[in-house]
């Protein structure tokens, strides 16, 4: 039998394994595809925790891929063998229910998510939906193009779908593995864009990635940062701290949004009494391979590039460790 190299997580609070697995075959709709690059995302922890429903271990996880299709199922049409492909957080729906019917497919009542419904890109190969693909343009290299499948499309689909206008003052809460992302495609928007970051080491970064305002919340609050630049129309939260994405409500405008796409453990604390002029919280589910598609090419149009480290497969537990301790300025690339 033909195997591969793959990192298995095999029990709730446990490491990345190195194993050897059998390369996989596709079925009927589905591809299979050689992976060059896998990013790797924060919300791994909701995997590695057992705390994601419906969760079966073990899993391979990954859902920032970037590779090249090895091999079609029957009745896939559209992609050939060594096409360029990349496969996201959602990746893979069923076509039927009421959301796919209203063409919502993040929102399918079956949909997958790749590397937690099936087995993801910390691997060789990987077997995936052909519905949930999206194609890489010839510019971007894998490595660079594997963090815009969920870090990419996330912000550029939010901010893209958020109603703030060119011109509209976009503040950018976080600069990490999202925010550096965000700033640079809010800048490339129109908007005039603010970033919010705790202490002033990363003021200089935010400033060469688009930002034209940058606020220290340690030496002034989110909101009174933003009042005295005339208030946000958006505020987009990368950065999964409750508090601190909080704390940014009010330094809206009277009928500006927060817009979350980073998920904090704890709830939010949010007073009513701020939202009656109109503000609102809302949240932003990615988008599908299409979203991912046009991400990419924006993001190859405009020059947005992710800033990346890379990783071997065996060191998987080191780059998941640098990245849960902020060790990680940017977005690790796991290249098998
Ligand atoms: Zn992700
Ligand atoms: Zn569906």
């Amino acid at each position: 039998m033909r195997t591969m190299r793959a990192l298995q997580i095999t029990r709730p609070d446990g490491p990345y394994e190195l194993r050897e697995l059998p390369v996989p075959e596709p079925r009927r709709g589905e591809l299979r595809v050689r992976v060059e690059a896998c990013g790797m995302c924060h919300s791994d922890v909701f995997a590695k925790s057992g705390s994601y429903p419906g969760l079966v271990l073990p899993r391979v996880l990954g859902h920032e891929v970037a590779g090249r299709v090895d091999a079609l199922g029957e009745d896939v049409r559209g992609f050939r063998v060594g096409d360029r492909v990349g496969i996201g957080w959602n990746a893979g729906h069923c076509g039927s229910c009421r959301a796919c019917r209203a063409g919502d497919f993040p929102n399918c009542v079956d949909g997958q998510v790749c590397g937690l419904s099936y087995d993801g890109g910390y691997a060789e190969f990987l077997v995936c939906p052909a519905n949930g693909v999206a194609r890489i343009p010839d510019e971007l290299d894998a490595a660079h193009a594997a963090p815009l499948l969920c870090a990419g499309i996330t912000t550029f689909n939010a901010l893209r779908n958020s109603g703030a206008r060119p011109g509209d003052t976009v503040a950018v809460q976080g600069i990490g593995g999202l925010g550096h992302l965000a700033l640079q495609y809010a800048a490339k928007l129109g908007f005039r864009v603010v970033a919010l970051s705790h202490g002033a080491s990363k003021e200089a970064l935010a400033r060469e990635l688009g930002a034209h305002d940058y606020i220290d919340t340690q030496r002034i609050s989110a909101a009174e940062g933003l009042q005295r630049l005339g208030g946000a129309a958006l505020v987009l939260a990368t950065a999964p701290h409750a508090a601190a994405i909080a704390s940014t409500v009010e330094g809206l405008t009277p009928r500006g949004k927060l817009l979350i796409v980073a998920v904090p453990d704890e709830p939010l604390a949010i007073s009513a009494m701020a939202l009656i002029s109109g503000r609102s919280v809302a949240g932003w589910p990615s988008g599908s391979a299409i979203d991912s598609e046009e991400t990419m090419r924006f993001s190859a149009r405009a020059g947005v590039l992710p800033r990346i480290e890379r990783f071997r497969l065996e060191d998987a537990n080191d780059a998941y460790s640098a990245m849960m301790a902020m060790r990680l300025r940017f977005r690790a690339v796991l290249v098998p």
